[in-house]
């Protein structure tokens, strides 16, 4: 490592300084940052009293030098950059040279550090910012820092600390946010007599989720990659139909920075915008790695929030991986029907296969892995040859429950389909496919039927009267307030014309202030989708039935609504066997 200087004033006046140290999480941060930048394998957090009685940071890096030790304390001291240029290029964690001399100054620190073959080590004393004592002392390579009594000094900072378990929860978040930032590293963090995490070192993003997280939340989680070279954003989502009642678990990674930034939010909303219902949250570990010159962490004081040179040119990427990665449950980008329709069967049979059944005898040939060769017992697969068979082949529809859901068996098990779920699903999709290749195709009505909504609905109705035509509505005005509709989305004819435009009123009530054409168009697909799509309580034909799970596994998005509604819930055989207690 280059040696610790203080930097010039120029300098100084260009980075966002502020103070660093606002409560025991923020230390915890700012020691953990110096250890990653250290090049620590293995970081070990140790905490009392929620942070207040003492901080202990240890790590197994690089250490630093006698003469560096007692200049690291000063305000604006670093190793990491020497010239504004460096700014552009910034790889490390830290680069203001604040966290030492802001933490040394509301607490009482002991440092000890050692370089790897120095004979000794360092010790440094410093309470409230005065230096006590320097001296040489054997250590292991690497750095200790302890923090006792923060904020002793300060009685007003520390009396605006929160409660224990309110600060130790931000020092638990701290540790897991960098934790994830980086699953190569080990990390262990104890609060008194209790481990919270011991996190062994992996090479997957997915390991350290779970190690973090715990299964619950790292089963209903699936991977994305996408971007490009050098440009890379991949991560964790949740897969479809496993959302969540809030905002938890959205955390955005930038080279390896913790960050928060509403456009990258916004992208994983937008992903998942007609997936999940409107007040469900989806969870997303979302990681950016790209040329530091293409984003600005100096732009917030605990560098909490990076700005992108383009903005737009991210989200966009973001959201479009995340996309793909749900849709590749739905049908591939390109080949032919034929092929799509194999590719789809196949995707569903893996899918289906993918816990393999506990009695091999009873139950069929696989284990694991799924064999077209080989019979399976209950299958409907049973060569490769026969992948280009409708999807209905493999999830075979049975029967339907009051009218209103169908059972369908699979090779792995069965599954229940809310039969109107999936007709929205499909008729939306028919909807946006419909527009994308050039227009919605309109019926004429013979007679036009007649609308008279309230003030503010004209209003709005008159404003949107292009774009509703460009959906496949012919809506004109009729004078004193009244409306015709004269023609309608083919897909539309036979329902009630004048209800379903009111409710897509309702819904430019709603999102025609948003901005966003195209997000206001699928607004309207989805209460499209809903009018002509089969409601509960009506018997399907046995082909109905096949049609409509043919239809809805050639979607792009076929397991939920446009509401964000599954449209599909599975049970294998080794759920149903457990239910049965036969396993
Ligand atoms: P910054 O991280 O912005 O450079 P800090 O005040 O956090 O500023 O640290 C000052 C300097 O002390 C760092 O630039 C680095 O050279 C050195 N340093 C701090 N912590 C460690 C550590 N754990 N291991 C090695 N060097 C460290
Ligand atoms: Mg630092």
């Amino acid at each position: 490592m280059l040696s610790i200087k203080i930097l010039p004033d120029n300098l100084i006046n260009k980075i966002a300084a502020g103070e660093v140290v606002e409560r025991p999480a923020s230390v915890v941060k700012e020691l953990i940052e110096n250890a990653i930048d250290a090049g620590a394998t293995e970081i070990v957090v140790t905490i009392e009293q929620s942070g207040k009685r003492l901080i202990r940071v240890t790590d197994n890096g690089s250490g630093i030098s006698r003469e560096d030790a007692r200049t690291a304390f000063e305000r604006h001291a670093t190793s990491k950059i020497a010239s504004e240029a460096d700014l552009e290029t910034i790889r490390t964690m830290g680069f203001r040279g604040e966290a030492l001399s802001s933490i040394a100054s509301v607490a009482q620190v002991t440092m000890v550090t050692a370089q790897k073959g120095a004979g000794s080590g360092t010790i440094v004393e410093i309470e409230g910012g005065t230096v006590r004592n320097i001296a040489d002392g054997a250590a292991p390579q690497g750095t200790s820092f302890e923090v006792n009594h923060l904020f002793y000094n300060t009685p007003a900072r520390l009396k605006f600390l929160k409660s224990a378990s309110t600060e130790l929860s931000h020092i638990i978040a701290a540790v897991s946010h960098q934790a994830m930032a980086r699953p190569d590293i080990r990390f262990k963090l104890t609060h008194g007599k209790a481990t919270i995490f011991e996190l062994p070192a992996s090479n997957s993003i997915r390991d350290r989720a779970f190690q973090i997280h715990g299964s619950e939340l790292s089963d209903g989680l699936m991977e994305f990659a996408g971007g490009r070279d050098n440009l890379r954003v991949y991560g964790l989502i949740s897969k479809p139909n496993h959302d969540r009642g809030d905002r938890s678990y959205q955390e955005f990674y930038v080279n390896s920075r913790y960050v928060k930034n509403a456009s990258l939010s916004h992208a994983l909303y937008a992903a998942f915008s007609d997936l999940i219902m409107r007040d469900r949250h989806p969870a997303g570990f979302i990681f950016i790695d790209l040329d530091p010159a293409l984003v600005d962490v100096n732009v917030h004081p605990a560098k909490a929030e990076v700005r992108f040179r383009n903005q737009s040119q991210i989200h966009d990427l973001v959201r479009d991986a995340i996309r793909e990665a749900l849709g590749s449950h739905g049908r591939p980008a390109e080949g032919s029907d034929r092929q799509h329709d194999a590719d789809r069967v196949r995707e569903i049979v893996v899918d289906f296969a993918a816990r393999p059944p506990v009695d091999q005898k009873e139950y069929g040939t696989r284990s694991g892995s799924l064999n077209f060769d080989k019979p399976a017992a209950t299958g409907y697969i049973t060569s490769r040859s026969e992948l280009d068979v409708p999807i209905s082949a493999v999830l075979y529809p049975l029967a339907q429950v009051h009218d209103s859901f169908i059972i369908a068996q699979s090779n792995d098990g069965m599954a229940l389909i809310d039969q109107h779920a999936a007709h929205e699903r499909v008729l939306f999709e028919k909807l946006q496919d419909q527009h994308e290749a050039g227009g919605i195709p309109v019926q004429n009505l013979l007679i036009p039927v007649q609308v008279e909504p309230g003030r503010a609905e004209q209003g709005l109705l008159n404003e949107y009267l292009p774009e509703l035509q460009k959906l496949g509505f012919q809506v004109e005005e009729f004078g004193s307030g009244s409306f015709v509709i004269k023609a309608v989305p083919a897909l539309m004819t036979g329902g009630d014309y004048k209800q379903l435009l009111m409710d897509i009123v309702d819904e430019l009530k709603v999102h025609g202030k948003s901005g966003k054409m195209e997000t206001l168009r699928n607004e309207v697909f989805s209460v499209m989708a809903c009018h002509p799509a089969i409601k509960v309580h009506r018997r399907m034909s046995q082909q109905e039935m096949e049609g409509l799970i043919n239809d809805l596994f050639s979607c792009r998005m076929p397991h939920s609504c446009p509401h964000g509604r599954p449209t599909v819930v599975r049970f294998s055989m080794d759920e149903i066997k457990r239910m049965f207690k036969r396993i």
